[in-house]
Formats: C-alpha cells, sequence, structure tokens
C-alpha cells in the first residue's frame, strides 16, 4: 500500500464512522479497522514488508489513522474510550445483579446449628471419606450388618469408604475428648440409594451426641426427649410436639424412632401426615455401651444420648418440598421462592 493509497483508506473510514447510523454499526466498525483482526492492525504486522527507507513515513502514518479512527469512534460513544465515558457517569442507574438467597438445605442446618448452640451444643466436623471402624465397627454394627454391603455403600477398597451417616464424627470427637462431650454433626452423607421423590444416594445429616460423667451428671432419655421436644417447637412452630416409638439401632440402647406432630394440622390429621397427625422426623436413643468401649469410655462412669435426622427431611416437611430432587436441580424457579 502505497501513502496515497493509506490516506484514501483513512479518509473512507473516517466517512463511514461519522456515517454509523447506531452502537451496533459503530461497533462493527471498531473492530473492522482496530480490532484485533481489523485492517489497522494488519498494516503494522505487515511493516517488515514495507521498504526500509519507506517504513518511518509509512509507520507515523498508520499511528495517526489508528488514532484518528478511535478518537472518532470515542466521540460516536463507541471503544473503550466510549465505555470509560459511560461507566463515569455517576447518574445512571446502576445494573441489577439479584442478591440471590440461601439455599433450603443450608438454612435448615444453620437454624438447627443455631436452636441447639441456645442449649450449649457446638458444632463438630468430619470427613466425608471414613474407616470402617468410625462409620461402622465403633458404632456397633458387625461385618455382616446390610449396610456395610457393596450394594448399599461406596467402598474404596476394604477399609475406607464415603460415611453412610454422620455418626464418625461422634466416633471421632468421643476419641479426641474426655466427656462432657455436646455436638452436633451437620454434613454430607452417602448411600448407594437410587434417586426418586424421596431417596438420594447424597443427602445431609445432623446428628448429636451428649455425654456426660456417672454420677455426676446423669444423662435420661427424659434429657433427650426434652431437648427433641425444644428443637421441634423452634424450628416447626408452635404447638408442635414430639413422640418417641420404640425401634431398634445397632449403636443405641434404648433406640426410639421420633415422631413430630404435624405442623400443618397440628395433630388433627391432613393429606402431608396422611391423617396421623404425625410426621417421623428422627431416629435416637442412649448411647450403647459397646460404642462407649470402642472409643476408650467406661461405661461405668458415662451415660449420653445420641440423635440424628435428615437435613433433606426437615427442609421438605418445613417449606413443603414434595421431591428431594428440587433440591439438588439449582432450578432458580425453585430456589428463589424462599427469598
Ligand atoms: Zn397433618
Amino acid at each position: 500500500m502505497t501513502l496515497a493509497e493509506l490516506e484514501q483508506k483513512k479518509a473512507e473510514s473516517l466517512e463511514a464512522i461519522a456515517a454509523a447510523a447506531d452502537a451496533a454499526a459503530v461497533e462493527a466498525l471498531r473492530v473492522a479497522y482496530v480490532g484485533r483482526n481489523g485492517s489497522i492492525p494488519a498494516l503494522i504486522k505487515g511493516m517488515k514488508d514495507v521498504p526500509k527507507e519507506d517504513r518511518p513515513a509509512f509507520g507515523k502514518a498508520v499511528q495517526a489513522w489508528r488514532a484518528e479512527v478511535e478518537a472518532a469512534l470515542a466521540a460516536k460513544g463507541g471503544g473503550s474510550a466510549g465505555e470509560k465515558a459511560v461507566e463515569a457517569d455517576l447518574t445512571l442507574p446502576g445494573r441489577w445483579f439479584g442478591l440471590g438467597s440461601k439455599h433450603p438445605l443450608s438454612r435448615v442446618i444453620e437454624e438447627s446449628a443455631a436452636i441447639f448452640a441456645r442449649l450449649g451444643f457446638t458444632v463438630a466436623d468430619g470427613p466425608e471419606l471414613e474407616t470402617r471402624f468410625n462409620n461402622f465397627t465403633a458404632l456397633n454394627t458387625p461385618p455382616h450388618h446390610p449396610s456395610q454391603d457393596r450394594t448399599d455403600t461406596f467402598w474404596f477398597g476394604e477399609d475406607c469408604l464415603l460415611r453412610t451417616q454422620t455418626s464418625p464424627v461422634q466416633i471421632r470427637t468421643m476419641m479426641a475428648n474426655k466427656p462432657p462431650v455436646r455436638v452436633i454433626c451437620p454434613g454430607r452423607t452417602f448411600r448407594r440409594d437410587t434417586t426418586d421423590a424421596t431417596h438420594s444416594a447424597n443427602f445431609h445429616q445432623i446428628e448429636g451426641l451428649y455425654v456426660d460423667r456417672l454420677p455426676q451428671k446423669p444423662v435420661s432419655l427424659a434429657d433427650l426427649k426434652s431437648v427433641l421436644a425444644y428443637f421441634a417447637k423452634a424450628m416447626m412452630g408452635d404447638g408442635v410436639t414430639v413422640r418417641f416409638r420404640p425401634h431398634f439401632f445397632p449403636f443405641t440402647e434404648p433406640s426410639v424412632e421420633v415422631d413430630f406432630t404435624c405442623h400443618v394440622c397440628k395433630g388433627k390429621g391432613c393429606n402431608v401426615c396422611k391423617q396421623s397427625g404425625w410426621i417421623e422426623v428422627a431416629g435416637a436413643g442412649m448411647v450403647d455401651p459397646r460404642v462407649f468401649r470402642h472409643v476408650g469410655y467406661d461405661p461405668e462412669k458415662v451415660s449420653g444420648y445420641a440423635f440424628g435426622f435428615g437435613v433433606e427431611r426437615i427442609a421438605m416437611i418445613k417449606y413443603g418440598i414434595p421431591d428431594i430432587r428440587w433440591l439438588y436441580e439449582n432450578d432458580v424457579r425453585f430456589l428463589s421462592q424462599l427469598g
């Protein structure tokens, strides 16, 4: 390209920019002339082919072209200079990014931690990858128990698994601390369940444990009931109370299943509680002496209770969520409803 041709192109480009009708046209011209693959950068790249003696004058002319094009683009509100001018105008309304909201599972976990904190419980944490001892053996679950099956649990070799419950955190806490121990353990758990409206292979639990010394501070089933009754009322609302039904768990003796009064009908009977007035929520009991022995406590010198419930279960009841899968799909139409 000769200098004369260059001057001709420059005149054309400035004319085109001056004639651009809208922001899109200005942007298209910016891309065409000064964009990464635009004609001006192409000229600069091709400078080595210009005869050596012409290079200084040619280079100067190209730089001048570039400066004039950028000035013309900025005058039309395009290019980086235009953007800066817009940003500097503090009277323009701001851009709305949306605040989002807390996930229902996070809400239940945080609210539970706050309720139990009022009763003196602290939060304990542990790894999701556990040993057979912490997840089963110490919790008095024998090797032939179906929960240890390869079809029920995610195993990695003989001794390593994704925890099926948050109870191993209780084991870790007791092994690391002398009584009294008063903790809740919220966390993620894993089982080889097929996903449907009420099951998920990955879900969340909150377990609680209170152990104290004998004979000074005996812990009873009545203590457990009063703590869970307090939690039920604080979490689900006034008029919600608890009842215990006898059950069996390997790590507690005696063991109970815990029902809350249906918070919708307050016990009168409705569709939510299938007319029974009660909703099954948790499992609980007095810590089995064998568990105490596994963690190095003397069962003659301590007593305690443990309980556990599903975070998804509480969230579904509390917020009226009919399908557990909604909690994992991250559909913003669902998540934004709790505001
Ligand atoms: Zn009901």
